[in-house]
């Protein structure tokens, strides 16, 4: 069998876009693990509404009982104004209707540029490969996101678990089930992902062939 991927290649197949709101909104990337909690650093006392730039040249906003990290929140807010625009070259929908809308949620484009990209394929028969590949890119993100929860979960899972208590004494908290065995399906669950995006993969590289045969290579993601 194939050598598995390592903990950092795993983790940069994690779609990237839900990756961004993850790390953001739990403040997972690595500097930002104050986000909503609290600076290692002397804290100041701030207005709700008050605005500043720390050290590190981050940008902060005090909200009622916590503080966000300004600049993140501005990549979440672009990104999620780049997946509800039109991503056509020279479009020219200005309004979008409601179906626009969901076509550019789904495929990135309005009803009118989607017709523009796909009448040449459909013309030139390039039209149920692009499909295909389409739908295994999908697959792929999903079946690579699975994986990554399986084995976050494996790695989690332990037959006894400490708290810490306020007064800072511990708890021990001791699972009734057999955690051999759920350790066990877990890794069951981790070979098969890994075997589906080893298919999947083989599959979008013998598509990808295809699309540069019909003179599509613009088509291929990366
Ligand atoms: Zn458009």
């Amino acid at each position: 069998m194939a050598k598995r991927t390592s903990f950092e290649e795993k983790n940069k197949h994690i779609h990237k876009s839900r990756k961004l709101i993850i790390d953001t909104v739990f403040g997972r990337t690595d500097d930002n693990q104050n986000v909503f909690g609290y600076e290692k650093e002397a804290e100041k006392k701030r207005e709700v509404g008050e605005k500043w730039i720390d050290s590190d040249g981050k940008e902060w906003e005090q909200k009622e009982g916590f503080k966000i990290n300004t600049t993140k929140m501005d990549e979440v807010r672009e990104f999620l104004k780049k997946v509800t625009t039109c991503s056509g070259e020279n479009c020219k929908t200005i309004q979008y209707s409601n179906a626009d809308k969901k076509l550019i949620a789904k495929t990135g484009l309005c009803a009118t540029c989607l017709a523009k990209k796909e009448t040449p394929l459909r013309a030139d028969g390039t039209w149920p490969f692009y499909e295909d590949y389409k739908i295994t890119l999908n697959k792929l993100d999903y079946a690579r996101d699975m994986k990554v929860q399986y084995e976050e979960a494996l790695s989690g899972i332990k037959q006894q678990i400490e708290m810490v208590n306020e007064d800072g004494t511990f708890s021990k908290w001791q699972w009734d089930i057999d955690i051999e065995k759920v350790k066990s399906d877990l890794q069951n669950d981790i070979n098969e992902a890994y075997d589906s995006i080893e298919a999947l993969l083989e599959r979008k590289l013998a598509l990808e062939d295809k699309l540069r045969e019909l003179n599509h290579p613009e088509l291929i993601k990366n």
